[in-house]
């Protein structure tokens, strides 16, 4: 009884994981839901008749207390857990080292020889069961410094064991510390190849007997027991042929038991192309019914705002890129159906100008717009922006944000309310609940990545038809992250800067250079242009960091001792009002120096500021350190970026500064960024968990996840519903909510 009780609360919680995605993307998800596509609700366990879905303790060889040992320690609950933890290695058990093959280089080995002897040494913690094994060529040391009471029992003096490990080197002898064992009849060796699966494990299961050997024996038994119903194809065969895939029976078979590694090869194929296309056609049918089934308000018309700012007021020409974005836009606003769209494009690619075109489209057709941006400072800029450009063509724009004053927020609620407010700017303040609009149309999300899904959500409520989305990015995403993480979304990117651009030019000093880089400022500061001089990110509780920009700033104080130098400081344990206000300092060019916190990360724009020098250089990411340099380079002068840093560097803080030097190409930072820290620690997309593949990597397997995109893209243009014979498959699959698959470990 209750051991049923507890799979069903595990079940249950994999729903709830799965459920995430209704936050995700709240509007079109309902309506997939109730297309039966996507189960939220979870089926009564029974209804699954899969052997499957047994627990773990019931497989011969675990029971209750294996059973628990492997819940606790590999979150392996059933059958199905077990058939889904896959080996990390196969060893070809044919193959055997001889003792005096080992070097210092060797890494993992696996021996055969007589155990000579073995005993206890050692007291406390260092206390542990050392053996000798022999063979015909040498000695090895075999060390356990746990569950040594259980170990010692299988041992014997004067038996054969097959030994394998990772080799290490004592006192010029070699060892291998807590190796697999099995005992050994002589015969069995020279038995038929095989390849022998060795599985994830942990210190706890090996000293209870459950090593990444000994899993392989449990999952020996299930995969006997099991049937080609048990395991049933999910994939249709219109993919399974052309890709020359393995049937999904077969598949999981050979990934743990294969004849030989090409066999292996295709397995992890199958199960990895699975996984990844599983994941696209979920992701693609979010769009897919969004663009079908959602309402959305029709911008059908360009007005007159619209025509009169671009033709009169428009400060610069539009790049191609810009206009071809507004286009894809502005197709998309008139279609009846909801937008919700990414827009990519490098720093300074010039994103604001295409919001304040499409805020005014949403204008002239009836609607209110606003524009939503991370920080104040952005917020006030962009108001000061958008406000001063409009003001022209008498379109009303309002900025709230957190420190606006209760008067004049009741004042700019009550005209939203009426409906006389046109274009409202902010922070996260206008989404708060207070916040009621007359008739919302358009939303623009600055700077996205600062922005949590769930904020995004509450959008949703904020009109009966939900208002069109774009979500501007604030570094390039890379293309395997943009079709993954947001691939709900449809995309438009800016893939050209302005003309007149000169390229930055970034190099790196150590700070045994620093009076260099200090009169090169001030060569630049006499040329009439200003500097940034950038300390890492102040956290609330890091009195280190804080220390350092004190010091920082006395520093930039005392080579700049001269009256005519003016220095302003801006960072987070500011208050507000004193930030902004050295923050205007700088940009109406009464200092001429800023030191900064990252507070200025994003979206600042003072043009006159052309050196960019980041301290403690290392210490940042290369999405932030492009973003930084971003803040220069935004004028017609030459501009520099100067990054400070120790002399000693780790590789990977060696490589960024690499990157950074060799290309100002944002997209190909971003390529490289994921490269270097994986997927898992971009910023945005944990959240959604979306790329927390089983055996799939967007960074290595990127081919096949274009072709289970691709190949996802196709399905449902031919059959949105999933409804044809040869797609019956996958919509079974999909609607088994208990089907703890690839997908459900998603969350
Ligand atoms: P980002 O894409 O980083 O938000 P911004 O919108 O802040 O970039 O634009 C960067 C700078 O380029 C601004 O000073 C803006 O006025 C200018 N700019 C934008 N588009 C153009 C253009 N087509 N021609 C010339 N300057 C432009
Ligand atoms: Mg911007």
């Amino acid at each position: 009884m209750s051991l049923e009780l507890r799979v069903r609360i595990r079940t249950q919680q994999k729903q709830d994981e799965t459920s995430n995605l209704v936050h995700l993307v709240p509007s079109p998800l309902r309506l997939v839901s109730s297309h039966g596509l996507f189960l939220w609700k979870a089926a009564p366990i029974s209804s699954i008749a899969n052997i499957l879905s047994s627990p773990i303790e019931y497989l011969k060889g675990v029971g209750p207390q294996r059973g628990d040992l492997l819940k606790k320690e590999l979150s392996i609950f059933t059958f199905d857990d077990l058939l889904n933890h896959f080996p990390y290695r196969h060893v070809d058990k044919t193959k055997v080292n001889l003792i005096n093959e080992i070097k210092p280089d060797t890494d993992f080995i696996q021996v055969a020889g007589e155990l000579i002897s073995f005993e206890i040494i050692g007291q406390r913690a260092g206390r542990r069961l050392v053996a000798q094994l022999r063979d015909k060529t040498g000695y090895i040391e075999l060390t356990w410094f746990q569950g040594i009471n259980w170990i010692q029992k299988t041992l014997h003096e004067g038996h054969y064991f097959l030994v394998y490990g990772k080799v290490s080197f004592y006192q010029g002898h070699p060892q291998i510390i807590h190796p697999e064992m099995e005992s050994l009849s002589v015969e069995k060796l020279s038995g038929k190849s095989f390849l022998e699966p060795i599985y994830p494990s942990t210190e706890k299961l090996k000293s209870k007997g459950l090593g990444g050997r000994q899993i392989g024996k449990l999952t020996e038994v299930l995969m006997a027991m099991l049937k080609e119903k048990d395991i049933p194809e999910n994939l249709p065969d219109d993919i399974l042929k052309p890709l020359k895939l393995a049937d999904r029976f077969t598949a999981y078979k050979q990934i743990h038991f294969p004849a030989a590694t090409a066999e292996f090869d295709n397995a992890v194929k199958r199960l990895k192309f699975e996984e990844l296309f599983l994941a696209q056609l979920r992701i693609s049918m979010l769009r897919s019914n969004r663009h079908r089934f959602s309402k959305g308000v029709v911008f059908e018309k360009v007005g007159d705002h619209f025509n009169e700012f671009y033709k009169k007021y428009l400060p610069f020409e539009l790049t191609n890129a810009q206009k071809r974005v507004i286009k894809e836009i502005r197709t998309d606003t008139a279609r009846g159906k909801q937008m919700n769209r990414l827009l990519q494009g490098d720093v300074g690619s010039g994103k604001t100008i295409v919001a304040i075109l499409i805020m005014l489209l949403a204008v002239d057709n009836g609607y209110q717009a606003c524009l939503m941006a991370p920080t104040e400072i952005l917020a006030q800029q962009h108001f000061k922006t958008v406000s001063s450009m409009l003001e022209k063509i008498n379109v009303p724009v309002r900025l709230l944000t957190g420190s606006t004053k209760s008067a004049e927020r009741k004042k700019i609620l009550k005209e939203l309310e009426e409906g006389s407010l046109k274009i409202l700017i902010g922070t996260h303040a206008v989404i708060e609940e207070i916040v009621q609009f007359n008739n919302l149309g358009l939303v623009v999300i600055d700077e996205q990545h600062r922005f949590g899904v769930a904020q995004r959500a509450k959008l949703w409520e904020k009109a009966t038809i939900p208002p069109h989305i774009l979500v501007m990015t604030a570094t390039p995403i890379p293309r395997t992250l943009a079709m993954t993480a947001y691939g709900d979304l449809d995309y438009s990117v800016i893939n050209e800067l302005p003309p007149g651009r000169q390229p930055i030019t970034t190099v790196h000093r150590y700070e045994t250079q620093r009076s260099k880089v200090m009169d090169f400022i001030r060569m630049e500061i006499d040329k009439g242009r200003q500097v940034y001089i950038i300390f890492p990110l102040i956290e609330e509780s890091d009195k280190l960091d804080y220390e350092n920009l004190m010091k920082g700033y006395e520093n930039v104080k005392a080579y700049f001792p001269e009256p005519k130098y003016w220095i302003s400081m801006v960072h987070g344990r500011q208050p507000l009002q004193q930030k902004e206000m050295n923050m205007q300092r700088f940009i109406q060019k009464d200092t001429q120096i800023l030191v900064s916190t990252t507070v200025i990360e994003v979206g600042v724009d003072v043009p006159n500021a052309s050196v960019m020098v980041i301290e403690s250089a290392e210490k940042f990411g290369l999405s932030q350190l492009h973003q930084l340099r971003g803040r220069v380079g935004r004028g017609a002068d030459k501009s520099y970026c100067i990054l400070l840093s120790g002399s000693k560097l780790g590789n990977d803080a060696r490589e960024r500064i690499r990157i950074m030097i060799s290309t100002g190409n944002g997209f190909e930072i971003a390529e490289k960024d994921l490269e270097l820290r994986g997927p898992g620690d971009i910023e945005g997309t944990r959240q959604s968990g979306i790329l927390n593949f089983k055996l799939a990597s967007i960074v290595q397997d990127r081919p096949l996840l274009e072709a289970a995109r691709n190949m996802a893209a196709e399905v449902l243009e031919n059959d949105p519903d999933l409804v044809s014979a040869g797609n019956l498959r996958l919509k079974n699959f999909l609607q088994q909510p208990a089907q703890k698959v690839i997908w459900s470990k998603i969350s």
